[in-house]
């Protein structure tokens, strides 16, 4: 298993920027935070990391600047504030990033620019072309076109996205908490600091769960959503507090600071971790309990004599679900056949297919390699 000494090797790095330490007490975009960051990227990179910064802030940085005191509530007023203070944000960044000699580059990305394949790949190379460059890109989400559809919605999600789409070696999340703990720190003064983290599930779980104990919400969901994304691709993750002396190199002198998410040894493959989280499903299949068990103990394709039926209007090469009798979603994948297809076909031997369809694409209806079962430990 990975210990905090391995992180010393690591050489790429994506770093995120939660908004509640790039700003200070007053909401004021925090200088002194900034140029401390600048320091340890520097340091960094005279040791040849890669560093990657994905940033949050736009909107305070327009507060800030246009001395608003609340956040406003509309949709386009907020979008519109973002979009102002994306440029303050970042001119800032290069101002202090310049000092030391660094260049930095503004990425905006939505969730559209992940799920899509060759949005993806055209986003990887260009993060690949900025990392060659020597050029230090700072992401945010691309709030001002951004709908509730497309947006990832927060910034968590968005740097792991980005730590496995450039196979990150590392991901850094450097909050206002001092890592991760067994309760809300804000609502428990005895709540204790978890030092390593493998099983994410089983604490995602309680964070969502309504009943029970009290453990937090809010922003740390969505901080152990982004470490389970990493930690399957085989990415270790720490979440630490961003407001102390040299937290950066700290971690990559494998001190134990903050909370440490142990990746997967066997990590998924980079196109079924895009069947599991990047494609929104646009069906689902359901399938009968001899083709559930093929699936799930056999390690099988899915042939279309298990298919009951099927719903939603997918096409082929789209991401389906497959749903088992007790209406569990058991398995992801891309479908060989389309929806109208697939009723004519369904239920039916392989070797029937051509002539009920007057052509056959293949045997399978999805095929193993392009299916991730959701069984798989995590997911
Ligand atoms: P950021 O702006 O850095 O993304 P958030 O405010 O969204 O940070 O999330 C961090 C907050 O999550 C912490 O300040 C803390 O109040 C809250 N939180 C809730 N439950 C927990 C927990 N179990 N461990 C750590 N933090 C928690």
């Amino acid at each position: 298993m990975m210990t905090r000494g391995d992180l010393i090797s690591a050489k790429r790095i994506v770093i995120k920027i939660g908004s509640s330490i790039i700003t200070d007490e007053k909401n004021i975009i925090d200088d002194t935070f900034l140029k401390h960051l600048a320091e340890q990227v520097y340091k960094l990179k005279k040791k040849n990391k890669e560093i990657i910064i994905v940033s949050s802030g736009a909107v305070a940085a327009g507060m800030m600047v246009l001395k608003m005191k609340e956040k406003p509530k509309g949709i386009s007023e907020k979008q519109a504030l973002a979009a102002f203070g994306q440029g303050y944000l970042i001119a800032k960044y290069n101002d202090v990033f310049n000092k030391y000699n660094m260049l930095v580059a503004q990425v905006l990305l939505t969730s559209e620019d992940i799920a899509n394949r060759k949005r993806y790949l055209n986003a990887k190379n260009t993060l690949e072309n900025l990392i060659s460059k020597d050029i230090i890109p700072i992401i945010n989400e691309n709030d001002t076109v951004a709908t509730n559809e497309i947006k990832l919605g927060d910034n968590d999600n968005l740097s792991a996205e980005v730590a496995c789409l450039i196979d990150a070696d590392l991901l850094i999340i450097l909050s206002d908490v001092e890592g991760f703990y067994d309760k809300n720190p804000q609502q428990f003064k005895d709540a204790n600091i978890i030092d390593t983290v493998t099983d994410v599930n089983k604490y995602l779980k309680k964070v969502t769960s309504k009943t029970g104990t009290a453990v937090g919400t809010g922003g740390i969901f969505t901080k152990l959503q982004a470490a389970k994304k990493v930690m399957i691709m085989g990415i270790p993750c720490v979440l630490a507090k961003g407001k102390q002396q040299n937290v950066i190199t700290k971690i990559l002198k494998g001190e134990n600071i903050g909370t440490f998410f142990i990746p997967l040894k066997k990590s998924i493959s980079h196109k079924k971790y895009f069947i599991a989280f990047n494609v929104k499903p646009k069906g689902k299949i359901f399938i009968d309990d001899g083709a559930a068990e093929a699936l799930l103990k056999k390690g099988k394709s899915l042939l279309p004599s298990g298919i009951l039926s099927a719903t939603g209007n997918f096409d082929i090469g789209d991401v389906v679900e497959i749903e088992d009798k007790k209406k569990n979603v058991i398995a992801r994948g891309l479908v060989n056949y389309s929806r109208v297809e697939l009723d004519k076909i369904k239920g039916k031997k392989s070797s029937e297919i051509e002539k009920i369809l007057g052509y056959k694409y293949e045997d399978e209806v999805i095929h193993r390699n392009n299916m991730v079962l959701l069984t798989e430990k995590f997911i």
